[in-house]
């Protein structure tokens, strides 16, 4: 069924065109109709689905149709800086003949900026919900115009731990609204969730849940732990990846391969929790464009990077669970492309790929990569070992020679954690094509980061 058949208003039929979408995704096919007659939804859809046109689509339509009243009247939940940034692009880019307005908001940039575009009441709101929360002490942010609430990738948020806070956003939000509620998976919080903040709700699965996108080639490479970023050159030196997302169980590990794959002559950059928001979106920006070949990323960055035609997916370490499995693997293969979706399986890690195994109903092939030496010593570790790590604290900690022991002990040491992943970063931007483009960062730290500068630019009439 082609796109026209939903009579979309024109200025939107004319965004889906630019994008060159000639028919929707399995996902849009079921969810458009509701949602254009006004119902709850409760979608299963994981990222890569087209889940973002199923929800924006009508929500342009709504908002192209009927009166504008200079209220926001859709506000959408995400989990991360990078999803945040990425839906709201999706609205300008398929609101563009619309002229809707939006704005991203989230943390690790400045609030100021954001009040403003809050003020300024723009159609669209995308939001992390630590910073939206932030943002809602003020009564006068509380949506009294708000006509659709989306709440994507709501299982991400549980994992994240920002359920209550969504549940707080949701108690101060008017009643009467239509909500969609899009989930890879459904947990039984999610399921209570839906029950509770859903009316007579309209169920769509497009995919089974826990399974990945259609279009992964999937498989399985056992290798000892240690040969695993040897393997990884090798495969980029041969030529059997170009472009390719390695993620990584820990930050220190992603900064590790990265500088082992830079020494091994192979350009990469990293994006975790721990790098800056400019970091990350530079690193981001740079991979999207072709700059470099690997891209090498914890879990909390991987929601919501949209890269175009990225071949592979390289799971360096097994992720912990089968949903960060499909949450990864659906970097490539996006809108039912094609990708390849590579494990490395050290034997410590062979029971988290049985679990995998089992949520995706089918065993990986295993592949033994032809003439890579699987039996050499490794001198390169990825992982520091704690005695080790511990032995050289101490050594920074001693006294230089000549130096009495400090007065009251040692000194204190000051440990930087890393911005809550997922919390509310801060970053709007607005609806113009001249506007600031946010590229996706990493995580969304919670409130930390409040009152710093960030790159919003305000750069078109509110409408
Ligand atoms: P999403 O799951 O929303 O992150 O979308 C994944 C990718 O699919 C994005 O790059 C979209 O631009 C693309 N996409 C969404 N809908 C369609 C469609 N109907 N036809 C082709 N590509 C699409």
């Amino acid at each position: 069924m082609p796109f026209s058949a939903y009579n979309l208003h024109p200025e939107v039929a004319r965004g889906v065109a630019d994008l060159g979408y000639t028919r929707p995704t399995p996902i849009q096919a079921q969810a458009i109709p509701p949602v254009l007659e006004g119902r709850d939804i409760v979608a299963c859809a994981m990222t890569g689905s087209g889940k973002t046109a199923a929800f924006a689509l009508p929500i342009l339509h709504r908002l192209a149709t009927t009166p504008r009243k200079g209220l926001t009247r859709a506000l959408i939940l995400s989990p991360t800086r990078e999803l945040a940034a990425q839906i709201e692009q999706s609205f300008r880019d398929l609101g563009r003949h619309a002229k809707v307005s939006s704005a991203a908001i989230f943390g690790g940039v400045g609030m100021v900026p954001q009040e403003q575009a809050l003020r300024r009441g723009l159609d669209v709101i995308v939001a992390t919900p630590g910073r939206l929360l932030d943002h809602m002490q003020n009564p006068s942010f509380n949506f009294p115009g708000l006509e659709v609430l989306v709440l994507d990738e709501a299982d991400r948020m549980l994992d994240m731990g920002f359920l209550p806070d969504v549940k707080r956003i949701l108690k101060r939000l008017p009643i009467r609204r239509q909500t969609l509620l899009f989930s890879a998976t459904m947990p039984a919080p999610i399921a209570t969730l839906a029950k509770e903040m859903l009316r007579d709700a309209v169920t769509v699965t497009a995919d089974r849940p826990s399974t990945a996108a259609k279009g992964v080639t999937h498989a399985a490479y056992p290798v000892p732990a240690e040969l695993k970023s040897a393997l990884l050159v090798e495969l980029l030196k041969r030529g059997q990846i170009n472009s390719v997302i390695a993620f990584t169980r820990t930050k220190h590990r992603a900064n590790r391969l990265a500088d082992y794959l830079t020494r091994a002559g192979v350009n990469a950059e990293r994006i975790h929790g721990n790098r800056s928001q400019a970091q990350r979106t530079q690193a981001l920006a740079g991979f999207k464009a072709g700059k470099f070949p690997v891209l090498v990323a914890t879990d909390i960055a991987a929601r919501g990077i949209d890269v175009e035609a990225l071949s592979h997916v390289v799971n360096f370490d097994v992720p912990a669970s089968p949903e960060d499995y499909v949450h990864r693997v659906g970097r490539t293969a996006r809108a039912e492309q094609k990708g390849d979706a590579f494990v490395f399986v050290s034997p410590e890690e062979e029971a988290d790929v049985r679990g995998i195994e089992r949520a995706l109903g089918a065993r990986l092939p295993r592949v033994t990569v032809e003439g890579f030496d699987y039996t050499r010593r490794s001198v390169e570790k990825l992982e520091v070992p704690l005695s080790q790590r511990l032995a050289e604290h101490r050594a920074r900690q001693k006294p230089r020679s000549g130096q009495g022991p400090r007065p009251g002990g040692p000194r204190p040491h000051v440990a930087h954690s890393a911005p809550r992943p997922g919390s509310g970063s801060a970053h709007t931007s607005h609806q113009t094509p001249t506007s600031h483009r946010p590229q996706a960062g990493a995580g969304n730290g919670r409130r930390s980061g409040a009152g710093r500068r960030g790159p919003f630019r305000p750069s078109s009439p509110s409408r």
